[in-house]
């Protein structure tokens, strides 16, 4: 038998049981770091995610029944096999995702994070009860199950977002019909085997894999899918908007950004400098909280710029998995030739490289898709570079003259998720605090590293008004159910 035959091909989950679609064509699973064919994976249709939203229908009757206690003691029993399989999962992902490997044991570990959390929701979902304005009667809210979940997730965190909607969906009654991004197969698979071992029962979680037209569409026009959690693209976030506003279904989005880092004429530089370099270059800029601006004070500008270069200059490129390598290879040949079709914008706008630049082929970097960590400095705020989401490891930065001129520049793009400020001065620091006009704010920390007990999402075009983690997230899994008891 060739290489080719014994390629494991990932298969849909439907009501407990791993099934192949009829007439399934497949999609290759390719790792990043060297072109190699990984695996393979079912591309579904309509046809399949009916079967699923079936499933997950019927299996919501018992399930929004159980106990929240006991459903969240089945998030602890998946914490537990997370934290078991943690270096496994780990090094599924750098393989498939091509994020490094000190990342990719990050990112479980936010899975790990919020199994624990939310099996802790199965013990409080706590709703209110409030004095009642007439006499004899009760009054209180309670947290009910929205019913059916789709869950939409990209390629970049495939197994944190995920988690971040599975678990609060789950603890909350609700079941669920995931479609991962055709990327990552193999950490959906990862996941979704760990919840099957830990006894989550038959229907409750239904993965779905495929293309975002046949799949993603489905699930979102499908009448008995009663909400869908979405992150990915702003144009595919406002696609499925506009489908499920039409629908009058209830729709959480998570998108794009364009996150910058202020650097005032008073901040610790070295701290500066460590927060902008891994803000920007890891996970190869390609995390929706990557910094890809700085706007920095022109007292500093030339400091700043010189201590950049010589770090950025000292990353090495590769294989995730070799854990010498800083900065890994971007998920797609598509991804590499979008990212240098914006650093050509970028040169043709007139801003000036410092460095980088070009697709990294030298020897075995040819094999994979690797690009050069690159700087662009004289950039304008209004060009394309400091507007548009480029996802990948291409960093500009903007000089301004003063702090206010900072926050406005800061403010100035259509998106709002994460920003950060690094200074000393105590009065800058709270007015950064109330006037960043972003989803997250950083105070001398660099624009990435959540955590997941608070609130993650933006503002603008990056989201509309929900989000992930944390309590807030309950929001998006239940709906508010006023009670009054007249005795
Ligand atoms: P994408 O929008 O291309 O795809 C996201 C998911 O949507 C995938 O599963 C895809 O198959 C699916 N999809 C595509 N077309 C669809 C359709 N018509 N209907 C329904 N689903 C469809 O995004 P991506 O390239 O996978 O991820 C990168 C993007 O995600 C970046 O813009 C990044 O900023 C964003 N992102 C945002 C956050 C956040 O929390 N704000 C987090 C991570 C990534």
């Amino acid at each position: 038998m060739g290489k080719r035959e014994q390629i494991f091909t990932y298969r849909n989950y439907i009501n407990g049981e791993w099934v192949v679609p009829d007439n399934a064509s497949v999609a290759d699973n390719i790792n990043p770091a060297n072109g190699e064919v990984l695996g393979q994976v079912v591309q579904s249709t309509t046809k399949d995610v009916h079967a699923a939203v079936k499933a997950a229908k019927e299996a919501q009757k018992n399930w929004r029944l159980v106990p929240a206690p006991e459903r969240g003691e089945l998030l602890y029993a998946i914490g537990q096999l997370l934290k078991e399989r943690k270096e496994h999962l780990a090094r599924t992902l750098t393989q498939e995702m091509g994020k490094v490997l000190t990342e990719a044991r990050g990112e479980v570990q936010e899975a790990i994070d919020m199994a624990f959390y939310m099996a802790g929701e199965g013990r409080r979902l706590a709703g209110q009860t409030v004095p009642a304005e007439m006499p004899n009667k009760h009054a209180m809210s309670v947290r009910s199950p929205v019913g059916v979940v789709g869950i939409i997730t990209p390629w970049n965190f495939p197994i944190a977002i995920a988690t971040w909607k599975m678990f609060p969906a789950l603890v909350a009654g609700n079941t669920v019909v995931w479609k991962p991004a055709t990327d990552t197969p193999a950490m959906a698979y990862e996941t979704v085997k760990i919840l099957e071992e830990a006894g989550v029962p038959k229907g409750v979680v239904n993965l779905v894999y495929g293309s975002g037209a046949a799949v993603g569409d489905a699930l979102v026009e499908h009448p008995d899918v009663n909400v869908i959690s979405f992150t990915g693209s702003t144009e595919v976030g406002k696609h499925i908007a506009g489908k499920a506003g039409s629908l009058l279904k209830k729709v959480s989005l998570e998108m794009g950004g364009k996150n910058a880092i202020i650097v005032m004429d008073d901040a610790d530089l070295n701290l500066a400098v460590d927060g902008i370099i891994w803000s920007a270059f890891g996970t190869s800029g390609q995390r929706c909280t990557a910094c890809s601006r700085v706007i920095v004070h022109r007292h500093i500008r030339d400091e700043l710029e010189e201590r950049l270069l010589e770090r950025t200059k000292q990353l090495t490129l590769g294989n995730g998995l070799d854990e010498t390598v800083d900065v890994g290879p971007v998920i797609t040949q598509f991804a590499l030739q979008r990212i240098h079709e914006y650093v050509k914008i970028g040169i043709l706008e007139g801003a000036n490289p410092l460095c980088g630049g070009k697709i990294a082929n030298d020897g075995e970097l040819s094999k994979g898709y690797y690009y050069q960590p690159t700087i662009f400095t004289d950039v304008n705020p209004s060009m394309r570079i400091a507007q548009e989401e480029i996802f990948g490891p291409v960093l500009s930065i903007i000089p301004v003259e003063s702090f206010d001129e900072a926050i406005q520049v800061n403010n100035n793009v259509a998106y709002g998720l994460s920003s950060a400020i690094f200074t000393q001065d105590v009065n800058r620091v709270f007015k950064a605090m109330r006037d960043l006009d972003s989803g997250l704010v950083y105070i001398n920390a660099g624009t990435i590293g959540a955590e997941i007990h608070l609130p993650f999402g933006g503002i603008k075009q990056t989201g509309n008004g929900h989000r992930d983690s944390g309590l807030a997230s309950l929001d998006v899994f239940t709906e508010w159910k006023s009670i009054y008891v007249d005795y």
